[in-house]
């Protein structure tokens, strides 16, 4: 189903009695819900901008109550019913159970009425700010599914540096959407957004299918050894049925030498540890090793790395900005070097943005650095190009001299 439609002036959206199958967004114009309600017509109102329309039927699956008829050009975005379905069944059992009520009260009400009564309108107009904030998450949860489809959706690299080496040994694929009219939304907004629902599967997907296009595309230029393309995935992610399979047939689909895809495991709450633990030694068993992301900070705790064996260890970028805040920051980052090593992982330390800090990793023997340093987020064609030129050269992709 379109995600977006646009309506000329008289053009209808639905009728009455069609089933709810999405719930609409008006983006612009203007559109008017009318109703056949024995001999009489009735208007429900005319919906403008930032309103919702149809999101009843949603809920209980019921027929278009009324018909929608744009009363000017109006441009219009759908609300599919998994994204309300799949909030309402994993919100809180208690409004859950109000909700269900409300709406069979409605619908009592709306039946027990004589054929000729008025219905109010079924959908109102609101002004109160947390339901804007509520109209702006709809919207953007839209936007982004809408991004999806037609390819919004833009993936970078940013350069991860084998210290020793003195090289660039591969890159993390990070994913920006570009939203006319906003601008750049930022990842941390939107893969929050799309964790809430199973959007986030698709999104994962579709990082995906980039980061092996771009390694399918460099091994036919002939790099070789390929770099090695880190994708995040959210723990959600990782437990989602099938997905493991999945990222290990498209990585052998594609022929991928081991070790050319990883995985980041990020927003680490680590759900239940023994299906992300099986799911792990399926992907390394198919050549594809795990890194614990942002270790250090927020959900990312000792337990993680005491249940689930990841082959790299990738410290906060926290650490790396206070190492030289004081001698007891500095210890610490000692110390989680010495444990990861410990652990048989090897260290990546995020947001190195100094010459000096990357001399006192070396020192301290972390074997990756990743930052601005080295290199911001790049797009695509940056790596192809950049890729293919360091081909063939000795002491290849040299960035940082030691
Ligand atoms: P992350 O995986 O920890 O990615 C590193 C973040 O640090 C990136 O932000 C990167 O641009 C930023 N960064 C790198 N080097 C430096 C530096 O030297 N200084 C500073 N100040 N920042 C640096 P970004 O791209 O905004 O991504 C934010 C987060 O969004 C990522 O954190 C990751 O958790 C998540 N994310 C990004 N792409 C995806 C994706 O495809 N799937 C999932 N599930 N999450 C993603
Ligand atoms: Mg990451
Ligand atoms: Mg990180």
């Amino acid at each position: 189903m379109a995600v977006r439609r646009e309506l000329f002036a008289g053009e209808v959206l639905f009728r009455q009695g069609d089933p709810s199958d999405c719930a609409w967004l008006v983006e612009s114009g203007q559109v008017e819900l009318v109703s056949v309600q024995g001999r009489r017509t009735a208007s429900h109102g005319v919906f403008g901008a930032g309103e919702l329309i149809g999101e009843l039927g949603l809920i209980d699956g019921t027929p278009r109550a009324a018909t929608a008829t744009a009363r000017a050009d109006a441009a219009l975005l759908a609300i599919e019913r998994d994204q309300f379905l799949e909030r309402l069944q994993s919100g809180d059992p208690i409004l859950r159970t109000l909700v269900d009520s409300l709406l069979q009260r409605i619908r009592a009400l709306v039946a027990s009425l004589p054929t000729d009564a008025l219905l109010p309108a079924e959908d109102v107009a609101c002004d109160d700010p947390i339901e804007r904030a509520g109209i702006d998450k709809i919207r953007l949860e839209a936007q982004l599914r809408e991004a999806l489809d037609s390819g919004g959706l833009e993936v970078r690299y940013q350069p991860i540096y084998d210290i020793a080496a003195g090289r660039v040994a591969g890159y993390e694929a990070l994913v920006r959407w570009e939203l006319p009219g906003r601008g750049a939304v930022s990842p941390a907004e939107f893969i929050t957004l799309a964790e809430e629902t199973s959007l986030i599967v698709p999104v994962g997907e579709y990082v995906l299918d980039r980061v092996i296009g771009v390694l399918t595309e460099l091994r036919g230029q002939g790099v070789d050894p390929l770099p090695s393309v880190a994708v995040n995935l959210s723990a959600r992610q990782l437990v989602e049925p099938g997905m493991a399979r999945q990222v290990v047939a498209r990585a052998e689909a594609a022929q991928l030498p081991p070790g050319a895809l990883k995985l980041e495991v990020t927003e680490s709450r680590m759900l239940d540890y023994a299906p992300v633990a099986a799911v792990m030694t399926h992907c390394r068993e198919h050549g594809v090793p795990f890194a614990l992301d942002d270790f250090g900070t927020g959900y990312s705790n000792l337990t993680h790395l005491h249940a689930l064996d990841f082959e790299y260890i990738k410290v906060d970028q926290a650490f790396a900005r206070h190492m030289f805040d004081s001698s007891r920051a500095m210890r610490m980052v000692e110390a989680i070097v010495a444990m990861s090593h410990g652990l048989g992982a090897k260290v990546i330390c995020e947001g190195v943005e100094t010459r000096e800090q990357l001399a006192r990793l070396r020192e301290i023997g972390v074997e990756y650095a990743q930052g601005y340093l080295i290199g911001k987020a790049a797009p695509t064609e940056a790596v192809l190009s950049g890729e293919a030129a360091r081909r063939g050269e000795a002491g290849a992709r040299e960035v940082v001299p030691a």
